[in-house]
């Protein structure tokens, strides 16, 4: 068997632009550890440093503010870890990496189209008076806007830290931290087509950072051991790429995908279909036939899709994002597309969604 592959999974990994790859073989010619101050270290970091550049001009802050970090789960640990003895609230369809630093009970519900339920969340924050509110900036999962504004103006008003996990909005929307108004806000480099790995906490200015690892004082004291500099130069140059794509290619074949899938069955259900979303994240259910057959189906056939958030064991878990809306577990996948999703590839995945649904409706209807 060899057919083309179609990536479908843009939400657990993009795909390297060629132009990080390039960047990240021609950074491994420069040897030397950004902390020495010889002539190599001194290249080193210079390499660090533009990426760090980059991270700022797009977030419209300082370099000094990003402090780079191992990827997301990392940079979000780095901000939530300041609160652990403290009292926090975040939403229930956070990424674990905010969820397990939170008790259950200070987790706030969403609606049933994956948006943070606004009332409940006033009246928690006015009453509980927490120390920090985080809240995801785009759901993983189904891709839902969540309110960020309103959130951090009630948190602001009982003069909480607000902790932004931007993982899955990062450079697919604009950001600006200090139009944000929030305090910190977390990246990755492989949503966007870095390499795994790396990260960056963006802070307020001045903002003095427990250690959550001990022993060393890199990056301005905030975050312990030798940074990942290849690794850093993959995420400069993923900003870079993504900065010039035209985001609307990408849509384009989003609203096509979602737009002629449903046509195929009314038993297919968008989730957070009426809610603002990232254009690139699908997540639906058909109710038919379990998400282990359909990704089977699809395996066969070369597509990679997503019946869950994946997790470290690779195996699928239950879906905490579609049980706080009240979805009935089983049924769901999630495609995510990105720069290099294809007309063609959509149509494949088309293709086959059809021919499944058809036998399946056909064996139903017997
Ligand atoms: N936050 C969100 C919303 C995510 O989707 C992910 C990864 O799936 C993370 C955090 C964790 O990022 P990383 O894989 O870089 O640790």
């Amino acid at each position: 068997m060899n057919q083309p592959c179609v990536y479908l999974d843009y939400n657990a990994s993009a795909p390297l632009w060629p132009s990080v790859k390039e960047a990240i073989r021609e950074a491994m010619d420069i040897c030397g550890n950004p902390s020495a101050t010889h002539a190599d270290g001194r290249a080193t970091r210079a390499l660090m440093e533009k990426a760090r550049r980059k991270i700022a001009e797009v977030m419209d802050i300082n370099a000094a503010q990003v402090v780079f970090t191992s990827g997301g789960t990392e940079a979000n640990g780095l901000a939530m870890h300041m609160f652990a003895d403290k009292v926090s609230l975040c939403s229930q369809i956070e990424h674990p990496a905010v969820r397990e630093w939170v008790p259950e009970s200070h987790q706030l519900p969403v609606t049933s189209s994956g948006v943070l339920d606004l009332e409940v969340a006033a009246q928690r924050i006015e009453s509980l008076r927490p120390d920090c509110v985080s809240l995801m900036s785009a759901n993983n999962e189904t891709g839902v806007i969540q309110p960020l504004e309103e959130v951090k103006e009630m948190a602001e008003k009982v003069g909480a830290w607000m902790h932004v996990d931007g993982v899955q909005s990062f450079m697919k929307k604009p950001h600006s931290f200090p139009q944000m108004g929030i305090q910190s806000f977390a990246i990755s480099a492989h949503k966007i087509g870095g390499p795994q790995g790396v990260g960056a906490l963006i802070l307020q200015e001045g903002t003095i950072l427990p250690h959550l690892i001990r022993g060393g004082a890199q990056e301005r004291n905030r975050r312990a051991g030798t940074p990942n500099v290849l690794g850093i130069v993959g995420m400069g140059a993923a900003i870079e790429a993504i900065e010039s794509y035209d985001w609307s290619k990408t849509e384009r074949l989003w609203k096509d995908l979602q737009a002629r899938l449903k046509a195929l069955s009314p038993h297919i259900k968008i989730h957070g279909e009426e809610s603002p979303r990232i254009s690139n994240t699908l997540s639906f259910s058909y109710e038919l036939m379990t998400n282990e057959e359909m990704m089977m189906a699809l395996d066969l056939e070369g597509i990679s899709v997503s019946a869950g958030a994946a997790c470290s064991s690779g195996k699928v878990t239950e879906n905490h994002v579609l049980r706080a809306m009240g979805i009935q577990a089983g049924h769901n996948l999630r495609v995510s597309l990105g720069w290099d999703t294809t007309e063609a590839e959509i149509e494949k995945v088309l293709g086959v969604f059809e021919s499944l649904i058809h036998k399946q409706e056909k064996r139903t209807a017997l």
